[in-house]
């Protein structure tokens, strides 16, 4: 973009700094309207069609990618306006965790590599909720992000579509969002309109579908945004190459983001043949060359499926479309040579249920996992056995981050360190970061500094929003994630609890300072995930106010957990906590955050842990616990918690604490629900917390004494920096790119 053009219009400006959203929204047009002149869509690209979108803010990173953030840091600051007055503007939290910020991400990489990627999804009036704790309990509310405008949208009313369902019609309009880099793309992202009923289509990111109205208006949302999304891309289609649709999965690729946009292949195949009177069986063979599917779990309540009967109600026309593949996949693979057994395991339609997984594999040229051991997992155990037939559509494709938001502009301070010691050329290739590696000794005492300085703006922060205080020099382990059993939130409660029992005892002679820092949402209708929520502020309630123990020990909890706090947390931390049970964990992405902002590693061998590992080395990062293939042996039978429970005093003690009355779930019975799910009834310790929490005490530990030799300690976290290279979502995108999408 035009720097001095910018320079210039702004100056023009009237800025009132008693007026931050005024100013925020005339720097944000300004800046929109000087980059504004971009590419137009080109005749080859690729298309990413994802429910979430975890953005985070745009103003900082906006400007930073247009190349004048520090221009309006000084036309500001001559008007005495500080940049950072603009945290207050909300997040755009358009998704949920890990699964929406990795298409941020991959939004970010694409346009910065200059790869034409097009983002597609809907745009939620209401983002993912506002958490705060009353009494320590998870409160939802409204989160209203474009309350200061959206001056990073433009509103196309002249590309609007209209989207039939069976009872209504609404008008799809689409908001463009440019994603800047060497290229500018476009985050597309429809608003439905037209009546009240077609509103709360667009309203609320994950409405509540524990009933039969929720679960239509889920599938509505699905519908709605592929639907709009798929005719953008066949028109377009049209308009450069004309209707011979045997060329479309040459020039387009879909990646479909998990299995939320899956109906989009029958509504593809709908758009041919009832708008372009293309026969079914070439409709089918156009879309197998053209959809491509990321698997994001394996987790078994996670795998959609949809009630045909409800399909049918309310998209008639795409129930008659699905049956059709199922019966297409049917006679295909009878011919293949699949057994009765395998054609019925692997079927689009089971029972009177679409599976959508099984869908988006027989339908897609290409199916990918996110880390190495996932894929291995969905290969064997997810869908072996179109893996069987297909190997060679299957892939990986490990996840990453973008290191501009998660290095260059969260954590300044070790940018410049690194241009200092290596020079500048890793901002543009990030490969370059290698070269720190040479280093790492020459620099280990101004990396302390840095770390000291990120986490003093961290803890001052959490000082002045959730009014605890942390000592500066406090070790700061950090676990910030979506709340669920499997990331095993409730383990590290435990293992937080030992410890303190034996400060207590002082047992722990030389322990060296610690905070614990918790962030997290759960989702609202999940009662365990809270249960665990509410069972932390205790604990850190009688924690932090133990005289005894409290300039040691500290346990923050920290408030609507997202994108912005993020990025405060992970250039602070000194130990990234990744404990998930082993098998469970896709990829994670938080752990490469955190790898690159130089924290170590205190994790299991689960998701891109092993990679980070891999490349980092295990004696940079802690590793412990039971492997994914230990878990599944144990799973299958023998595993009793009960008798780790009764054997082991302290661990004892300390799971006790949910129903001796230690701590007060205000009679909601939550914490004995959580009692239970551990020793009593079924599935016991599903999760296996008990079973790993001796050695994640020993390992914390372990690392606590480690770092007592500041300078050891932080050479091994410069080595996690040094090799973070390959968990750039750069690398990622270029993998996407040259295999499955081919530009
Ligand atoms: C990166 C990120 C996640 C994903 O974290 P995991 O540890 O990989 O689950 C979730 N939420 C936010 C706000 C993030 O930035």
């Amino acid at each position: 973009m035009n720097r001095r053009l910018f320079i210039s219009e702004l100056k023009k400006e009237q800025l009132d700094g008693s007026d931050i959203v005024g100013t925020y929204n005339i720097i944000s047009s300004v800046a929109m309207r000087c980059a504004l002149k971009g590419p137009v869509k080109p005749r080859h690209c690729a298309h990413y069609f994802s429910i979430e979108y975890l953005m985070g803010r745009g103003f900082y990173n906006n400007l930073m990618e247009l190349g004048v953030l520090h221009e309006a840091s000084s036309i500001l600051a001559e008007k005495g306006i500080d940049i950072n007055a603009f945290e207050e503007v909300e997040d755009a939290a358009l998704g949920n965790g890990g699964l929406g910020r990795l298409a941020a991400c991959f939004l970010d990489s694409a346009a910065a590599l200059g790869l034409p990627l097009y983002g597609y999804g809907i745009r939620y009036k209401y983002g993912l909720f506002k958490q705060d704790f009353e009494n320590g309990f998870q409160k939802e509310l409204p989160d209203d992000w474009q309350r200061f405008g959206d001056p990073w949208s433009i509103r196309k009313d002249d590309e609007s579509m209209t989207i039939s369902f069976a009872d209504m019609v609404v008008t799809a309009v689409p908001y463009d969002m440019p994603v800047f880099g060497k290229r500018i793309n476009i985050l597309r992202l429809y608003q439905a309109e037209d009546s009240a009923e077609a509103e709360k289509i667009s309203e609320y990111l994950y409405p509540a579908d524990d009933t039969e109205e929720g679960k239509i208006l889920r599938l509505r949302q699905e519908y709605f945004f592929t639907a709009a999304a798929c005719r953008d891309i066949v028109q377009n289609f049209v308009r450069l190459h004309g209707t011979n649709f045997k060329n479309l999965g040459k020039y387009n690729t879909i990646q479909l983001n998990d299995t939320h946009p899956v109906l989009a292949i029958a509504e593809l195949i709908r758009i041919m043949t009832a708008e372009y009177a293309v026969s079914f069986k070439a409709a089918l063979d156009a879309v197998k060359g053209t959809f491509a599917y990321t698997n994001h779990t394996i987790l078994p309540e996670a795998l959609e499926c949809w009630d045909m009967g409800m399909i049918e109600r309310i998209l008639p026309e795409i129930a008659q479309i699905i049956s059709k593949i199922d019966g297409a996949a049917r006679i295909e693979r009878e011919k293949a040579g699949y057994s009765a057994a395998e054609i019925e395991e692997t079927a689009v339609i089971r029972g009177d249920k679409a599976h959508m997984a099984n869908l988006a594999v027989y339908a897609s040229k290409s199916v990918n996992g996110v880390a190495k051991l996932h894929t291995e997992i969905i290969e064997r155990d997810v869908f072996p056995t179109e893996y069987k037939y297909h190997p060679e559509k299957f892939s990986n494709k490990t996840n990453g981050v973008t290191q501009r938001r998660w290095l260059m502009l969260c954590n300044g301070e070790l940018s410049s360190l690194i241009d200092k010691t290596i020079g500048r050329e890793w901002r543009n290739d990030f490969t370059g970061i290698f070269a720190l590696k040479e280093s790492i000794g020459d620099i280990a005492e101004k990396f302390i500094a840095v770390k000291g300085r990120k986490k003093k703006q961290l803890f001052d922060y959490i000082r002045a929003t959730e009014g605890i205080d942390i000592p500066d020099d406090m070790i700061l382990y950090a676990q910030v994630k979506r709340l669920h059993e499997y990331k095993r939130q409730l383990m590290t409660a435990f293992a937080i609890l030992e410890i303190y029992n034996k400060l207590k005892r002082g047992e722990l002679k030389d322990f060296q300072p610690s905070v614990f820092l918790f962030g997290a949402k759960s989702a609202p209708s999940y009662r365990r995930a809270k249960a665990i929520i509410k069972f932390i502020n205790c604990i850190a309630e009688k924690v932090n106010a133990d005289e005894q123990t409290n300039g040691l020990l500290k346990v923050v909890f920290v408030r609507n957990y997202n994108v912005s706090y993020a990025e405060k947390i992970v250039a602070a931390a000194d130990v990234s906590l990744q404990v998930s049970t082993a098998g469970f964990e896709a990829s994670g992405t938080g752990n490469m955050k955190f790898m690159m902002n130089g924290a170590v590693t205190c994790g299991t061998l689960d998701g891109a842990n092993i990679e980070i590992v891999d490349y980092a080395g295990e004696g940079n990062n802690y590793i412990f616990g039971a492997t994914a293939e230990e878990i599944k042996s144990l799973s299958s039978g023998g595993y009793s918690p009960r008798k780790i429970y009764d054997e082991d005093e302290e661990l004892h003690a300390v799971v006790d604490t949910l129903i001796d009355g230690t701590f007060d779930d205000c009679g909601t019975g939550d914490f004995a629900d959580l009692y239970a799910g551990l020793l009593k009834g079924e599935r016991l310790d599903y999760y296996f917390v008990l079973y790993d929490l001796n050695s994640y005490v020993e390992t914390l530990l372990t690392i606590n004494e480690d770092y007592k030799n500041r300078v050891e300690f932080a050479k091994k976290q410069l080595s996690n920096t040094a090799n973070s290279a390959y968990f750039s979502s750069d690398r990622t995108i270029k993998e996407y790119a040259r295999e499955i999408w081919k530009i």
